[in-house]
């Protein structure tokens, strides 16, 4: 479903279902300002996603409404992740979908964290 930047907020979006427990995810890390799972259909052999635990659709309003601590608290939170995750010798990369251009499926901001392999250029050609 392509979305917005910027709010109305879908509280019933498949990641704040998630964050409510209603249906399971495979936790990585959880912190009081994030909560990271591995993503259900993986594009690389580390495929994680880390969400804020505030409802936020996109960076774009992540930015423009969270208080600073949350932003820095989230940030740091995928650092972290990635570092638990052991990627930070071989590298990774870490992504963010926003609108309908970059085809951002779920309307809770998350950041995409991908490693354990060489992930080749950063875009598809156009
Ligand atoms: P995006 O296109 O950036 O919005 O990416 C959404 C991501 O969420 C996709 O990579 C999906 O595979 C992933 N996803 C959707 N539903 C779930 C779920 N229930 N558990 C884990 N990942 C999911």
């Amino acid at each position: 479903m392509p979305v917005a930047g910027l709010g109305p907020y879908d509280a019933h979006n498949v990641f704040a279902r998630i964050l409510r427990g209603e249906i399971p995810c495979r936790k990585v890390y959880e912190d009081e300002h994030a909560l990271a799972f591995h993503d259900i259909n993986p594009q690389a052999p580390i495929h994680v996603l880390v969400i804020p635990k505030t409802p936020y659709v996109s960076l774009a309003d992540f930015a423009a409404s969270a208080p600073p601590p949350a932003i820095a608290g989230f940030f740091q939170a995928v650092a972290k992740v990635a570092k638990q995750l052991e990627l930070e010798d071989p590298g990774y990369r870490i992504l963010a979908n926003m609108g309908a251009d970059a085809h951002q499926e779920v309307p809770h901001f998350h950041v995409h964290i991908f490693g354990g392999r060489p992930l080749g250029p950063m875009l598809q050609q156009f």
